[in-house]
């Protein structure tokens, strides 16, 4: 019997022994190929031998020194490296293990600036249904995942949640792009007027809604609009990142693409490509001089924060992104990878749609193409999904936005950004495999 507290305890995983490159083996030396980067964050493969390198080294200088005592060159430099590629001048950069303490620390620093600004009524946080900021009881007070809250209701805070922008469902036949976006942000003006300008603190969102509702793109100047209502309402514009950053979009911020600078940004997954656990809360240098000057210092910090080897391995992570361009392979696999799922599903019955930016792609199942009717057992075909994959030998990442049954089922995919073509064409052919299987027909048309 195993000691381990398992996710799913149901399930039998296979153990993990090896991998190269985008290949994991397990103890049978079954090879799957990784096409999500586990959840986005495998973004150069298992055994990049130039980050393996730098976390040694920095592991023989010194592994961890509390922050309490030291600062560290690792973390210096990226610090000064995320700053750069930040819009504005001067950001500041927290570092943390991961997303869910990224966004925690997000939301504490937003209430602590408006406290130094002698605001102390702007505290309410608003975000979007059918997002996901993390698993910590603040962070998931944000996050409008029902499967993620149900269990924890009442220990919850409910802030106002408005609607994603989700054109796929949400836009109505005679709406035009522009009208959508206009309307799905003025949701926000009306949430904050209802809140009470003056008790609001902040918005938060992802720029692409990653694993509640599989990669679903904003519509066009949502993000404009929505910087222009936080302005005009003093609310503070957090953008997680956790999942779509660090050039998993094909910039090194999703932001980039939306023209908008946030006030905040987190950033987690990909930073440390999974070599280390990793996150960044990055903020606008005003922010941080605001809360300093008014209060001496951040009233936040955990044990890990600055972890030297993690910031190494974060290091190493940006060195090979600029030397070997992948932001740019990112972009052109990206879009082969659509292309060519567009090509091959254009005809198959239960593909509603395809989207996705760089290397986060997002495939959602109905169970009718026409009425984009949602499959009945979304969390089950999910599972199903996941297991047939790996059956093949192929790691995906399929979820399920809604517990009423009102989405499909997604699946994500999020290859490592050194995917050769080879890997594109056995992704390719493994997940088409995996979709013609019989008992998934079954399941997608059961509710017919
Ligand atoms: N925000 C987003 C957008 C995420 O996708 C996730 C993780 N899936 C988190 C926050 C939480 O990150 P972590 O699991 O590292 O705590």
């Amino acid at each position: 019997m195993s000691q381990v507290f398992y996710r799913s305890p149901k399930t039998r995983y296979p153990m993990v022994q090896r991998a190269d490159g985008v290949y994991l083996y397990d103890q049978h030396n079954k090879a799957y190929l990784d096409g999500s980067g586990g959840a986005a964050v495998s973004c150069l493969g298992y055994n990049h031998p130039q980050i393996i390198r730098a976390i040694k080294a920095q592991l023989d200088k010194v592994p961890f020194a509390h922050s309490a005592f030291f600062t560290n060159e690792p973390q210096e430099e990226l610090a000064q490296r995320l700053a750069d590629r930040f819009p504005q001048v001067g950001a500041r950069v927290y570092f943390l293990s991961g997303g869910s303490e990224a966004n925690e620390t997000a939301l504490k620093l937003v209430r602590q600036y408006w406290l130094a600004k002698g605001c102390s009524s702007k505290y309410k946080i608003i975000s979007r249904q059918q997002s996901y900021h993390g698993n910590t009881l603040g962070a998931l007070s944000v996050s409008g995942n029902v499967q993620r809250r149900k269990t924890y209701g009442p220990m919850l805070q409910d802030w106002p949640r408005i609607m994603p922008c989700y054109s796929y469902r949400h836009q109505r036949e005679d709406e035009s792009d522009a009208q959508f976006a206009q309307r799905a942000a003025n949701a926000l003006e009306q949430a904050i007027l209802e809140a009470g300008p003056e008790t609001v603190a902040a918005f938060i969102a992802e720029p692409i809604v990653g694993a509640t509702l599989g990669v679903v793109l904003p519509a066009t100047d949502y993000f404009r609009r929505i910087r222009e209502i936080c302005d005009q309402y003093q609310v503070l514009l957090i953008l997680d990142e956790v999942m779509c950053g660090a050039g998993r979009s094909g910039h090194y911020f999703a932001f980039e693409q939306e023209n908008v600078v946030p006030d905040v940004v987190t950033l987690a997954k990909g930073l440390g490509g999974g070599y280390q656990p990793l996150g960044a809360c990055i903020c606008r240098q005003d922010i941080h001089d605001t809360i300093v000057d008014a209060c001496g210092s951040f009233a936040h910090g955990h044990t890990y924060i600055g972890h030297a080897t993690a910031c190494a391995a974060g290091v190493a992570v940006m060195d090979v992104l600029e030397q070997q361009n992948l932001l740019d392979r990112v972009q052109s696999s990206g879009k082969l990878i659509r292309n060519a799922l567009r090509t091959q599903l254009a005809e198959h019955p239960y593909v509603g749609d395809i989207r996705g930016s760089g290397l986060f792609i997002g495939i959602e199942l109905v169970s009718d193409r026409t009425s984009r009717r949602a499959p009945a057992n979304s969390a089950a075909l999910a599972s199903t999904l996941k297991q047939r994959a790996m059956d093949t030998g192929l790691i995906i990442y399929p979820g399920h936005g809604s517990v009423d049954g009102s989405n499909g089922t997604h699946i994500l995919l999020a290859p490592p950004f050194i995917y050769q073509d080879q890997h594109i064409d056995e992704l390719l052919s493994k997940l088409s495999s995996v979709l013609d299987h019989n008992e998934l027909k079954s399941m997608v048309t059961h509710d017919n």
